[in-house]
């Protein structure tokens, strides 16, 4: 995304708000590779803020489950094990096969039609390019727009939490993919569903989630960062 310089960038004012989503933009864009420390610090005299809320932001960051956060060492961009990658992936399959097969029989024309567009929507931002961390989102979406339509919140909570997880690893492993869910490989899944057959619904959802998991799995290897201040004020900047 690049902006017009022909005019310089009004300055952002750094607010709790404005500091987490640039982190978690940046998390979610692959640009802060695994095991990069967060510094106190570091980030509060870049920003000009105080310690104490640069502090409040990691905590935050850290319940949600987006950075490692350490008594006495400091925060983390957090570093998977290839175990803990497949153990994240069974459990979506788990969960989301079992959601179809449990959906197949049931879902409304007007669902199916929601997902539809959800797939075309994907497939337009693929082809115009659109930012990253834009298209990751939305293929997670895919996925929780499956679990949402059966209704149930305790799967749907389940879900949220786990996409949240890999959609982290996908960025942390596969930084120049626009998106970790291609859409030919949901539109399979849809199709299954039009047809109302559960079991090429569930297998379709299997091989793409396992498709992704080995993606991520064949790239989890270290990587340079560039200073952590600089790639947030340039995402603060874009905004
Ligand atoms: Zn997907």
């Amino acid at each position: 995304m690049k902006k017009e310089t022909s005019q310089a960038a009004e300055p952002v004012a750094i607010t709790e708000q404005v500091l987490y989503q640039s982190i978690e933009c940046a998390l979610l864009e692959g640009r802060l590779p695994a095991g990069t420390p967060l510094r106190e610090r570091h980030l509060a005299e870049s920003f000009e803020v105080t310690r104490g809320m640069v502090r409040k932001v990691l905590i935050r960051l850290g319940q949600d489950g987006k950075l490692d956060v350490q008594p006495n060492r400091g925060a983390f961009v957090p570093t998977p094990t290839p175990a803990q990658v497949v153990d994240a992936y069974q459990a979506r399959v788990a969960l989301e096969c079992g959601a179809l097969m449990e959906l197949s029989a049931r879902i409304t024309p007007a669902q199916l039609q929601q997902l539809q567009e959800m797939v075309r929507h994907e497939h337009s931002a693929a082809a115009s390019g659109q930012a990253r961390q834009h298209s990751v989102r939305m293929a997670g979406n895919f996925h929780t727009a499956v679990v949402e339509i059966l209704g149930s919140p305790t799967l749907l909570a389940m879900c949220r939490q786990l996409i949240a997880r890999t959609q982290m690893y996908v960025a942390l492993y596969e930084p120049q993919s626009a998106s970790e869910c291609a859409p030919q490989e949901h539109a399979q899944v849809l199709q299954a569903l039009e047809k109302r057959d559960a079991q090429g619904a569930a297998q379709a959802m299997k091989a793409h989630l396992l498709l992704v998991q080995n993606r991520v799995l064949q790239r989890m290897q270290p990587r340079p960062c560039a200073p952590v201040a600089d790639i947030l004020k340039s995402i603060i900047q874009g905004h």
